[in-house]
């Protein structure tokens, strides 16, 4: 199961493989978007590790609250946003619990992903992080009975491969959406972030 500290640990795992693929993401972000991509998830998990430095928050929910929070005021673009329901939605759905099981990481990982949906509106193919997250909440789903570190590597395997298929697709949403046609050819930038995050929490959970 999965404590307070697991999660921080997990979301300081994040915060290094968002530094190490800054500039990936941001170079992802540059042929179709704003080339930000990188550059703002940076600086909102520079701030959440700021965050869990000292005391961390008691319970998982309220360590997923304040990643939430601090996405939601530091990220900005679209994907802070994005990211900020998702974390939102997840503390919501485990609520006080002290430790996560496998259901209650599947149940914040589909929280997460109907809260992207309801802001974003994407469906998968549109070419966004929908596409690697759709795919990862469905395997975790999958390997529940398998507990927290299968369910957290299907994920990320999934949406690995979510990621990879939004390359020959037409973006639908966001900024890459006003190149229409053009942006075949190029990688979404959230839906690889999505997956070096899930990697990374999948990473720690071993
Ligand atoms: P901005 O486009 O405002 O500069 P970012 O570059 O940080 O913001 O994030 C861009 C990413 O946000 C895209 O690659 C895409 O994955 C995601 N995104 C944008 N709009 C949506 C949406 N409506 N639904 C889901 N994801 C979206
Ligand atoms: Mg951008
Ligand atoms: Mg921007």
């Amino acid at each position: 199961a999965c404590t307070a500290n697991d999660v921080a640990a997990a979301l300081r795992a994040a915060a290094e493989t968002v530094a190490e693929h800054r500039s990936e993401l941001t170079d992802l972000d540059r042929p179709i978007g704003d080339a930000d991509h990188g550059e703002n998830l940076h600086r909102g998990f520079t701030a959440l590790t700021a965050g869990l430095e000292g005391a961390v928050p008691e319970t998982p929910g309220a360590v997923l609250k304040l990643a939430a929070t601090t996405l939601i005021s530091k990220v900005g673009g679209a994907a802070g946003p994005l990211y900020g329901t998702a974390f939102l939605r997840a503390a919501t759905a485990v609520g006080q619990a002290s430790e996560l099981d496998a259901a209650a990481v599947v149940a914040a990982l589909r929280a997460g992903l109907d809260g992207v949906v309801v802001r974003g509106k994407a469906e998968v193919g549109d070419a966004t992080m929908v596409d690697a997250l759709k795919p990862a909440v469905e395997a975790a789903e999958r390997a529940e009975g398998d507990g927290v570190a299968a369910v957290l590597s299907a994920a990320a395997d999934a949406a690995e491969e979510g990621a990879n298929s939004t390359k020959p697709l037409v973006a639908r949403k966001g900024r890459a959406s006003y190149l229409g046609e053009r942006s075949i050819g190029h990688l979404d930038p959230g839906a690889r972030s999505t997956a070096l995050l899930l990697r990374a929490f999948a990473e720690v959970a071993q």
